[in-house]
């Protein structure tokens, strides 16, 4: 293991230093392995470009393994198991979870960058996710059909799907594995889950705490490594029933590709995200002002369904753009261990890839009103982009076309409600959406007319395991959380029954 280099005054948990002592093998059938071809890769610490741990590189064969100690954890143990026993596994999990808070917090510092205060609420996230779904498995109902044949009785089951694989971003690491890996248990299905190649150590910690609950070995199987070859080995792979991917919509593509080409497996896709920010000139302006920053650079931009585009009412413009530019000034940047308000970019190639959307916003005449450049000095040797403003009134812009997932807002002006709608829907995403007015009509108008799997009036970014999230558009398809999840990770049949 490289050393850690911490900021001044900070100190890492024995258990958090433990997990990173090792070379991390592959989780399959309930313990460590070996990938075959004993290949690793480094995760890297994007706050000074360190390598944290060496990571095992899962191919093809491997891959093959873990599918099959799902399959036959699937038919031997966990379709058969009595729901409520699928219960309180689940709740023990998430306990188990909530137990290793620090741990996995520090991780997902470690890993992703992201201020230690956020990892944290993203672990207590993912332990209501597996609290709210340990409710499910006793509530999985079918129906009964009124038919018009005589003297049939059709009931419908709903059903597991079998083996599941889930394939993560690196964004919200541990929550997007809770998000998908919560439902598809509580419905009866095993996984084979593979995290982001930059971000996979809370993933890997989920293994063994699965195993610590008492779930049967191979009801929970975790592979590491990148795209290529390791999640392609997955989309194709012949006994994979279905795949919940989160991620970009051109890799959702290929997903789907991948799954028409293999055995037709059912996909459902969480993708990105271009959002509008709507604020009205009769908005409470202090409410808009004081979400508007958060809503703009959480997690340093790198989350799907920030309000990237903002459109202003023209008479508040200025006023807006004036309040923004001082409150973004103010954020802290800095290692995510020493608490900041924002940490660095996942990667350098993610690092990269933003200047070069900060480029092409200067160079098509887009205005910089504050950020645009790589920090230099202290965090030199780190991922750093400090939160950048944009103004602009061209929507034809590849900075308010495209997604960019870093620390750039664009903004600009708007007259009326039409001009308003037409230009939030002026996009080939459809995550999510939020306007600010106090005029209850109007708002409620503006949640039927935009094209958003999810709309926020007068708040942004409200999440609940409970309530439905996916995508309109290029942002996806299907529907996350809530009862929508059950719906995604099970399937119908109908029993006819001759009386
Ligand atoms: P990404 O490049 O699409 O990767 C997502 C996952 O897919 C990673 O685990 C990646 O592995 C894997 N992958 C890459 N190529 C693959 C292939 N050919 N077959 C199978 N798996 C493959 O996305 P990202 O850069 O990690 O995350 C950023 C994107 O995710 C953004 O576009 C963002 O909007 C989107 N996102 C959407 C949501 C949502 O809920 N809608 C949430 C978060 C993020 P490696 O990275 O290890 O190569
Ligand atoms: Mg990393």
């Amino acid at each position: 293991m490289a050393s850690i280099t911490l900021p001044p005054g900070t100190q890492l948990e024995a258990g958090t230093l433990q997990f990173l002592s090792d070379t991390r093998l592959l989780w399959i059938d309930g313990d460590w392995i070996a990938p075959k071809s004993g290949k690793t890769f480094p995760t890297i610490n994007p706050a000074n470009a360190q390598i944290l741990a060496e990571i095992s590189l899962a191919e093809a064969a491997d891959v093959d393994q873990a599918v099959q100690a799902a399959r036959k954890a699937y038919e031997t143990t966990w379709r058969r198991m009595l729901p409520a026993k699928r219960s309180t596994l689940l709740w023990k999990l998430a306990d188990l979870i909530e137990a290793n808070e620090q741990v996995l917090a520090e991780l997902e510092t470690l890993d992703n960058g992201k201020p230690l205060a956020q990892a944290r609420a993203d672990v207590k996230g993912a332990v209501k996710h597996f609290r709210y779904y340990a409710g499910w498995p006793t509530k999985i109902e079918g129906s009964t059909i009124p038919v018009s044949a005589p003297n049939k009785l059709v009931y419908t089951k709903r059903e597991p799907l079998g083996v599941v694989g889930l394939i993560t971003p690196w964004n919200f690491p541990l929550a997007m594995a809770a998000w998908k890996l919560a439902p598809a248990l509580a419905c009866g299905n095993t996984v084979v889950l593979k995290p982001a190649e930059q971000t996979p150590l809370t993933t890997l910690m989920l293994g063994p705490l699965a195993k610590q609950a008492g779930f049967p070995d191979g009801v929970v199987n975790i592979v590491t490594g990148p795209g290529q070859p390791t999640g392609e080995a997955m989309t194709l792979h012949p006994d994979i029933d279905k795949i919940g991917f989160t991620g970009s919509t051109q890799v959702g593509k290929k997903i789907m590709e991948a799954a028409a080409q293999s055995n037709l497996k059912k996909v459902s896709l969480e993708l990105g995200g271009k959002s509008p920010n709507v604020i009205f000139a009769d908005a409470s302006l202090d409410a808009a002002l004081a979400s508007l920053t958060w809503s703009s650079f959480y997690n340093t931009g790198q989350e799907c369904t920030l309000g990237s585009r903002v459109y202003v009412e023209a008479p508040v413009y200025d006023q807006v753009i004036t309040a923004l530019r001082k409150s973004a000034a103010g954020l802290r940047i800095g290692n995510g261990l020493s608490n900041p308000d924002l940490g660095p970019l996942i990667s350098e190639v993610q690092m990269q890839r933003v200047l070069g959307y900060i480029d092409a916003g200067k160079s098509q005449g887009a205005r910089v009103l504050i950020g645009g450049e790589r920090l230099q000095g202290e965090l030199s040797s780190g991922y750093f982009i400090p939160p950048t403003i944009f103004a602009h009134n061209d929507d034809a812009l590849r900075i308010v076309q495209e997604e960019i997932f870093g620390p750039v807002v664009v903004l600009a002006p708007f007259d009326g409600y039409e001009s308003a709608i037409s230009r939030a829907n002026n996009s080939i995403y459809g995550l999510a959406a939020a306007v600010w007015t106090q005029d209850i009509k109007k708002a409620h108008r503006f949640a039927e007319d935009v094209k958003a799997g999810v709309v926020w009036l007068n708040g942004y970014d409200l999440f609940d395991a409970a309530a439905p999230f996916g995508g309109y558009k290029q942002s996806g398809i299907g529907r996350e959380m809530g009862k929508s999840a059950i719906e995604l990770y099970t399937q119908e049949k109908a029993v006819w029954v001759s009386l």
